[in-house]
């Protein structure tokens, strides 16, 4: 009988958001949840995805019917150039096999539910860095992997703790999973150099460990798409066996919509090839079993943005917006605590990229903050700049300096 089941605690970030949502003051500002907002902290239907829709309406053979098991063909295969270059030796040698899913978060679960059934080892675990997405924890539970972390973020200087995570993953038991963002680090804001890329991706090959990219924020970290899958294209052109979740909530700005991919990519050599179908078959009954088949409706939508040239550029544009305007809101807001003569180093709010800035707030600031000034962020700190707008970064900056101050 259900009468066991136990009350399980309310999601932190979405009790968050009920509780600004009551919140009855005009002053309020929703710093919490990563999804972009225009400068009237309204949210923006990219103007590629509207000339995209309308495509999509004129279509005269539009229907209903189901998707492949995979996903719609034409978006899988243009996810997969994005995501690790259309030149790339990955996709020349059939290398690679893609299943579209519900979003990041599905394709962070599929993946997780293929690698905790076929890695190697009797219990394989997954190294989490920390800190990381809330979410990951609970997906890779859900598949049974044990959960381990690597350093990633020294509070005290506010930047990479890279000696932490190298020692860490030096002496990770070889056939770890070693997750990865792929860039605009969730929620630090912080990504490795290339130099560190580079140091990254030998200790992983010394210690034959399984490297995992989480890839939701494409677009988002230096504003061009091609140079945030760096990391990707460094791992793919150096040889590596390696597992890629992909989202397009917050670049095409289609969070309800849930278009996502995941791909798994296998060393170069002979055999690749029967690998990957393998890896695809088990895919194919791991979806079928969850979701039997993935959602038309963002598919095509992302396909249309992906495969029409002039809407692609159109798109990137407005990634260009969407960037520009955050990065301008981490310069008022540094301006304003640099004003204000606030106590602290807040060079890290412009320095830190992506949607999330890692502020340094203390717990307890962090719900003064909310009691006070009406403003809602989570608890460690992490605010998503997009909810930031020329109306309101002088009075979070003054809320801030305020809080510090006490
Ligand atoms: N991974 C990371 C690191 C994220 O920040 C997010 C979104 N918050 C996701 C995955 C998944 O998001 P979605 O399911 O909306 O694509």
């Amino acid at each position: 009988s259900a009468k066991n089941v136990p009350q399980a605690p309310e999601d932190p970030l979405y009790g968050l958001v009920n509780a600004y949502l009551s919140d009855k003051s005009d002053k309020k500002i929703d710093l919490s949840v990563g999804v972009y907002r225009d400068d009237n902290a309204k949210p923006w239907v990219l103007p590629a995805v509207q000339k995209a829709e309308q495509l999509y309406q004129c279509d005269p053979d539009l229907d209903h019917e189901y998707l492949p098991i995979a996903g719609l063909p034409e978006f899988i295969n243009a996810a997969q150039r994005l995501i690790v270059g259309a030149d790339s030796p990955a996709i020349r040698e059939s290398r690679i096999c893609s299943f579209q899913t519900i979003s990041g978060t599905g394709a962070v679960h599929l993946g997780g539910a293929l690698l905790s059934r076929f890695l190697p080892l009797p219990t394989p675990a997954i190294y989490l860095s920390s800190p990381t997405w809330a979410i990951h924890d609970q997906i890779f539970n859900n598949v049974g992997l044990a959960i381990k972390e690597y350093p990633y973020f020294s509070s005290k200087t506010k930047m990479m703790d890279f000696d932490g995570m190298i020692s860490v993953l030096g002496s990770a038991p070889p056939g770890s999973i070693i997750l990865l963002h792929a860039c605009a680090h969730n929620p630090t804001g912080v990504d490795p150099t290339h130099d560190q890329w580079g140091k990254i991706a030998k200790i992983i090959r010394a210690n034959r460990l399984f490297p995992f990219f989480d890839c939701a924020y494409q677009g988002f970290a230096s504003g061009s798409l091609a140079q945030d899958n760096f990391a990707i294209r460094y791992f793919i052109d150096h040889g590596f066996e390696l597992a890629i979740a992909q989202s397009f909530s917050k670049n095409m700005g289609l969070y309800g919509q849930r278009v996502g991919a995941f791909h798994y990519i296998a060393c170069p050599g002979s055999g690749a090839q029967e690998i990957v179908e393998r890896v695809a078959s088990q895919l194919a009954i791991l979806q079928r079993s969850e979701i039997s088949t993935p959602p038309l409706f963002g598919a095509k939508i992302a396909s249309i943005v992906l495969n029409d040239k002039e809407i692609c550029a159109d798109w990137e544009k407005d990634l260009r917006t969407m960037s520009g305007r955050i990065n301008t809101m981490r310069e008022s807001l540094k301006q304003g605590l640099d004003q204000l003569q606030t106590p602290g180093q807040w060079g890290h709010i412009t320095s830190q990229i992506g949607m999330f800035s890692f502020t340094g707030l203390s717990k307890s600031q962090v719900l003064s903050l909310r009691e006070k000034w009406h403003v809602y962020m989570v608890e460690t700190g992490r605010i998503s700049m997009a909810g930031l707008n020329s109306g309101n970064v002088r009075y979070f900056a003054e809320a801030v300096d305020d809080v510090v101050r006490a």
